[in-house]
């Protein structure tokens, strides 16, 4: 899972909250920025230098609980051709999540005959 998420979260950011390499902790000490675990997640954060307190980014955040109901939702969608090839679309909160565009480059990693996943970044 360290596919960094770092290139696609840039995008959809408007908050200037990622320029903030520090924020206030709770115990009166400063939180630096820095790689936070989140369930099985290394996302973005800050961490205590005093107390050690981890915050987690408001963005990554969000963006796991919608990842986390893809993962529930189970999302079929229908094969269908263009041409001569075969073309599967990716719903839109599947787009979302992975925050893909028009004309981005994915790689195919055959795992078996079942199974085929889809790797996606540079
Ligand atoms: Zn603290």
């Amino acid at each position: 899972m360290s596919a960094a998420p770092d290139r696609r979260l840039r995008r959809q950011s408007t908050l200037d909250i990622n320029s903030w390499t520090e924020i206030p902790c709770e115990c009166g000490g400063m939180a630096s920025k820095g790689a936070v675990k989140y369930k099985d997640y290394e996302i973005r954060g800050w961490i205590c230098k005093k107390c050690k307190k981890e915050y987690i980014h408001p963005e990554d955040s969000l963006r796991i609980s919608k990842l986390e109901a893809l993962k529930k939702e189970h999302v079929k969608v229908k094969i269908r051709t263009v041409g001569q090839s075969l073309v599967i679309t990716l719903p839109k909160e599947i787009a979302e999540v992975y925050d893909l565009e028009k004309g981005e480059t994915v790689e195919f990693l055959p795992e078996n005959f079942k199974k085929l996943r889809i790797a996606l970044g540079d």
